[in-house]
């Protein structure tokens, strides 16, 4: 059969199961998606240097012909290939380590191109692991794919290197010209944009930088058009719904702030003051809360939800971790107390009869407040008239999730206002782009007399060194939380890196010392155990994966050890750091890293010097991208060109006019293949 756009990859020459699964994490299934996986940059290997000219340092390619060749074994047995290749102005040697196959594909008096980084070796002049490719006396330039031209380097993982990335793209270049552009050919025109084949084809294969450029700029825009399209038909939806205005109350929030234990930050005041604000009007609210781990982002939320129990108006707190909701639940009781609120606890983990109980006072009315993990979102949820809802850790609410508490909320058919809390520090310029539709409050100012958490990055041979300060805390009373990364796809709940690290822990390190293990396999009755043995002080050391939620208060935790710290986000690192800066004690952050380099220390580094969670988002945002901060998931195409584009506020405003007045005078069920494009585009789902 001829393979189409739609052909499963698995069709294609020398696509075996393996590559299949590989190419399935990248999101790539049909011709059509390998197709449409772009490069990451690409390299200028259009000049033919002769070798006689070439300079150490500098980045080239060469054609010659292979003078002599082997292979040998390194004394780990690793083989070693060695090549002299000469033109008529020179010599080169040619090193490559570990590619077995080259023994049989590259022989004697071979023509190839060669691609890579001029070195000075061994009183020689070289390349190691150069590019290549061969040729014959036809060869096109045309022909070439991987060097002698703008070579695509495609965002290498799941084992998929860029060469072979190309030998499957360029064979199937040709079905690039039957993908369907989804562009209205006005926009295109107005905007002076690139055909979307003619820009794909561009992308993959440059004739040079000029429309390399032209082709980048239409993705960029493209990208940003969709994004711009699905951020203000969101907007113009929930425009159309209407929530229920609740009036501030003056005389209960002047009693709720008097009987805190403290004073709010101006900072807390503020945003509470433009929560309460929100929340006056029948539109519903829709605005995120954002703030540091220890911020105070709870008691902020607290009174945003009495303000609507006062009114007879009910409030779901959705945590991510049972965990959390508990936290939470213990917190609001804490705070809301004082004015009689009946708050509940519905979780996983919640009896059947008590349940159910549960349940009919919140569809009765008698429940003011339900405090739950998002399983609390079950299509047998009734409210009475649920008006506010707060979400911890999420940066945004998805358009399905709104829908679903609309429709749980039985009496008015109203819309809740919604408050998102997070403690990733998004910066203005990401917010702006991505957040088009959503109010923001920060809370940038932390409460008096929290102490810096001293922060070091720890080089290997320094390790034990570590491990001798924790036995020392450990022994003047103090506890410590060790986070290890996710390291295999394999391991999605962490459960070998935890349990591995536990063991390493207890075997090798701290014999003595009872250290505790949280994974994502574990219940949440296993859970609750072990973070309520951390708490009281029986573990002194508590060993966690990162998809598990350190958000409970252990003041008496002062010691953060992260393992594969280079793994992590800055601004993940950041929070993670935050846990331990609730008590009286110095707390301390130790960064363990895996591979240990200039770009690692570098960037580590930052976190050492900086305390400010948005300054560390900026950096993040600089080295690895919005998706990153933003959690999304490897999706490839989103976060590259929003990084372009936020370095682009005209281009930005450009297409933002350009959506809106698109929606204004068009029907976009009269686009269908845009607005495929768009629910594909799902801004949430990509955000979660
Ligand atoms: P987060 O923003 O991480 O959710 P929390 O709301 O859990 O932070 O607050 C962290 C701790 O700080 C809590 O123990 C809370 O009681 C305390 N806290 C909150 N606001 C203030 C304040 N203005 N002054 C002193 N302590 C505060
Ligand atoms: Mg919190």
């Amino acid at each position: 059969m001829p393979i189409t756009l739609n052909s499963n990859v698995s069709e294609l020459a020398g696509v075996g199961q393996s590559y299949v699964q590989k190419l399935k994490r990248l999101g790539i299934i049909s011709v059509r998606d390998l197709l449409l996986y772009f490069p990451r940059r690409h390299d200028d290997f259009s000049k033919i240097t002769p070798i006689g000219q070439l300079k150490v340092g500098e980045v080239a390619s060469v054609r010659g012909t292979i003078f002599e060749i082997v292979t040998k074994r390194s004394k780990r047995g690793v083989p070693v290939t060695e090549a002299i290749i000469t033109d008529d102005t020179g010599t080169l040697k040619a090193v490559w380590f570990n590619q077995r196959f080259l023994e049989h594909s590259l022989k004697k008096g071979d023509d190839i191109f060669l691609a890579g980084t001029l070195e000075w070796k061994y009183g020689q002049v070289s390349m190691s692991a150069p590019t290549w490719e061969k040729v014959n006396d036809e060869t096109q330039i045309s022909d070439l794919k991987h060097v002698g031209r703008i070579v695509p380097v495609y965002p290498e993982t799941e084992g998929l290197t860029s060469k072979w990335l190309r030998s499957k793209i360029a064979p199937n270049a040709k079905l690039i010209y039957g993908i369907k552009d989804y562009l209205p050919e006005d926009v295109k025109k107005k905007h002076d944009l690139m055909d979307l084949p003619a820009a794909v084809r561009a992308m993959h294969f440059p004739e040079n930088f000029t429309e390399l450029k032209k082709a980048q700029r239409r993705h960029t825009f493209e990208n940003l058009f969709l994004l711009m399209l699905t951020v203000l038909e969101n907007k113009k939806e929930l425009d159309l719904d209407r929530a229920v205005a609740i009036d501030y109350d003056e005389a209960i929030g002047k009693k709720f702030v008097k009987d805190l234990p403290y004073q709010l930050t101006d900072a807390q005041r503020k945003a509470a003051w433009q929560i309460l604000k929100d929340m006056t009007k029948n539109i519903p609210m829709n605005r995120l809360l954002e703030g540091d781990v220890g911020s105070g982002k709870t008691v902020v939320s607290a009174m945003a939800a009495l303000m609507a129990a006062t009114k007879n108006y009910q409030v779901a707190l959705l945590a991510p971790t049972e965990i959390l909701a508990q936290q939470h639940f213990a917190s609001f009781q804490n705070l809301l107390a004082p004015f009689g609120i009946n708050i509940k606890l519905l979780t996983g983990s919640t009896k059947p009869a008590e349940r159910s109980e549960i349940l009919k006072g919140i569809s009765d009315g008698e429940v003011q407040i339900v405090v739950g993990t998002h399983a609390l979102l079950s299509p047998n949820l009734k409210f009475w008239t649920l008006a506010l809802v707060i979400v911890d850790e999420q940066h945004r609410f998805g358009v399905d999730q709104r829908h679903l508490l609309k429709e749980a909320n039985g009496k008015n058919g109203k819309m809740p206002h919604f408050l998102s809390m997070s403690a990733t520090p998004i910066p203005r310029t990401l917010a702006i782009t991505v957040f088009g539709d959503l109010d923001i409050s920060v809370l940038d100012e932390m409460p008096p007399g929290r102490k810096r958490v001293s922060t070091h990055l720890v080089p290997p041979e320094k390790r034990a060194d570590s491990y001798g300060f924790i036995a020392k805390k450990v022994g003047e009373g103090r506890q410590v939380f060790v986070i290890c990364p996710l390291v295999n796809e394999s391991d999605k709940l962490g459960v070998k890196s935890a349990t591995a690290e536990a063991e390493r822990l207890k075997g090798e390190v701290f014999p003595k010392l009872s250290i505790g293990l949280l994974h994502g396999k574990m219940t949440a009755t296993e859970k609750e155990q072990v973070m309520a043995d951390f708490k009281k002080g029986k573990t002194d050391i508590l060993v966690a994966t990162s998809v598990i939620e350190v958000g409970v208060d252990v003041p008496n935790a002062t010691i953060m050890v992260i393992e594969g710290a280079e793994r992590f986000g800055l601004a993940q690192l950041h929070q993670f750091r935050g846990r331990v800066c609730r008590g009286e004690h110095q707390a301390y952050c130790f960064l363990f890293a895996e591979t240990w380099n200039d770009v690692t220390r570098s960037r580590l580094d930052a976190l050492i010097s900086s305390q400010d969670g948005f300054e560390l988002a900026e950096k993040d945002l600089e080295l690895r991208g919005p998706g990153e901060l933003l959690g999304i998931k490897q999706s490839g195409k989103i976060d590259e060109t929003l990084l372009l584009a936020m370095k682009d506020p005209k281009l930005i405003s450009e297409v933002k006019k350009t959506a809106w007045e698109f929606l204004e005078t068009n029907e976009l069920s009269k686009h269908p293949e845009l607005l495929a494009k768009i629910s594909d585009f799902d801004l949430a789902g990509k955000l979660e």
